[in-house]
């Protein structure tokens, strides 16, 4: 048996993680699942999943002990971002999935991988905040860091089992694939007005708010070119973006040799999930055959950075050293949250984080904290900014 944490149990990727673990009970165990405020739909879960824990923040723990134990539930509460990082280095703590949205991540998933688990890395951000950092530490630990997302696991499945690096393998490039999002065809005007709804209302994919945001303003595309590059230790240069309305190649390598390897399937994280579970081996998932009658044809076209210039402050970022990456990222939170809680339009999102980056001092990220002190400097100039424009 296999002990898991599910960071971010009551998201969208923690939701599809349970969906394929309790196809396997006789492979894992729960250890513990978490969540931020949600209480209701964690105490659901603890009844339904029975782990030994559930974390929440303290504001939640009253609330949660109660409705745990109106329904029996034996689940034990624990409170805060302390316990976020307990739960995900406890000895008897084999698999971290780490789906917690945003910096919020960082913390539980770094000292994951600082004690040497098998990690399943959803959490990108903690990749684009602290890469290299984060990508020393999985070495020094031998932590076993897998791909979740879509794209990074397609890659890492077009890769050779003893894929050692860029070179070694032969691979001349990466094709980072993406639907383009909901305003694909829209002008820039409609884009620029696009409402919170619209921008959520993603055509292939059903994920969280703040990454269906970034999918419509292409930001996403630019966190994951920054997460391939952390992860497979390639030049942004080596990997190009390309638009693929249908969602059905999921990412492509492309060899010495010419040959170009693709991985495709239904748009559905419960793939690359129950891929990285059972790495090298495979295991069901629950996923739909592909329909590749009905999916007809494959389009691919260049990304449009006039209509999505979120994107190139994000390859901007990806070709710079020390923490633009990092001021990019709190920035572009700040951006989303205000955008979703309608304090500023779609378009106002690309002002807040280049003004951010223009303003923040880019600087050497030598340990944990220099990237959490670089956080908290551009999350509250965002924030200021944000004021500025109300
Ligand atoms: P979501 O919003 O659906 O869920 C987020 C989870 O994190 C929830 O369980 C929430 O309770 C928890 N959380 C939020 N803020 C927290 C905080 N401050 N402290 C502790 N917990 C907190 O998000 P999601 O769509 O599941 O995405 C999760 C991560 O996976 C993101 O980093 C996202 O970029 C990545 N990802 C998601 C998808 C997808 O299909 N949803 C695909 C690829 C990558
Ligand atoms: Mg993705």
């Amino acid at each position: 048996m296999q002990k898991i944490t599910i960071l971010g149990a009551t998201g969208s990727i923690g939701i599809s993680t349970l969906d394929v673990v309790s196809r396997y009970r006789d492979l894992y165990e729960l250890y513990a699942l978490t969540a931020n405020s949600s209480y209701r739909q964690l105490t659901e879960l603890c009844i339904k999943y029975q782990p030994k824990y559930a974390v929440i923040q303290e504001a939640y723990v009253a609330p949660l002990n109660e409705l745990l134990k109106a329904n029996r539930c034996s689940t034990q509460v624990l409170a805060g971002d302390s316990a976020l990082i307990e739960v995900s280095v406890d000895s008897q703590v084999d698999i971290v999935m780490a789906a917690i949205v945003g910096a919020a991540g960082l913390l539980p998933t770094f000292k994951a991988v600082e004690a040497g688990k098998k990690v399943l890395l959803a959490n990108k951000e903690s990749l684009v905040m602290a890469g290299a950092l984060f990508m020393n530490a999985a070495a020094k630990a031998r932590a076993l860091l897998l791909p979740i997302d879509s794209e990074h696991n397609a890659m890492f499945q077009c890769m050779p089992l003893n894929h050692k690096s860029i070179s070694a393998s032969g691979i001349r490039r990466l094709l980072l694939t993406g639907s383009g999002g909901p305003f694909r065809q829209w002008s820039k005007t409609q884009i620029a007005n696009a409402s919170p709804q619209q921008a959520c209302n993603h055509p292939n994919w059903s994920m969280g708010p703040k990454i269906s945001v970034d999918s419509a303003s292409l930001m996403n595309k630019g966190l994951e070119l920054i997460e391939a590059c952390w992860l497979f230790d390639i030049e942004p240069s080596k990997v190009d973006i390309v638009i693929h309305p249908q969602s059905v190649i999921h990412s492509m390598v492309e060899y010495i040799d010419g040959s170009v390897l693709a991985q495709m399937g239904n748009p559905d994280m419960r793939t690359p999930i129950a891929h990285a579970l059972a790495w090298p081996e495979r295991m069901e998932s629950g996923v739909a055959s592909l329909d590749i009658l009905a999916t007809a044809r494959l389009d691919f076209e260049p990304p449009d950075l006039e209509r999505f210039p979120m994107l190139s402050l994000a390859i901007a970022a990806a070709h710079s050293k020390g923490a633009v990456a990092t001021i990019l990222n709190a920035a572009n939170e700040v951006a989303v949250d205000a955008f979703l809680a309608g304090s500023i339009s779609f378009a106002q999102m690309y002002d807040v984080v280049a003004a951010t980056l223009d303003s923040i001092e880019n600087r050497e990220l030598i340990d944990l904290e220099s990237v959490q002190h670089v956080d908290y400097c551009a999350r509250q100039y965002a924030i200021n900014y944000v004021k500025g424009q109300q």
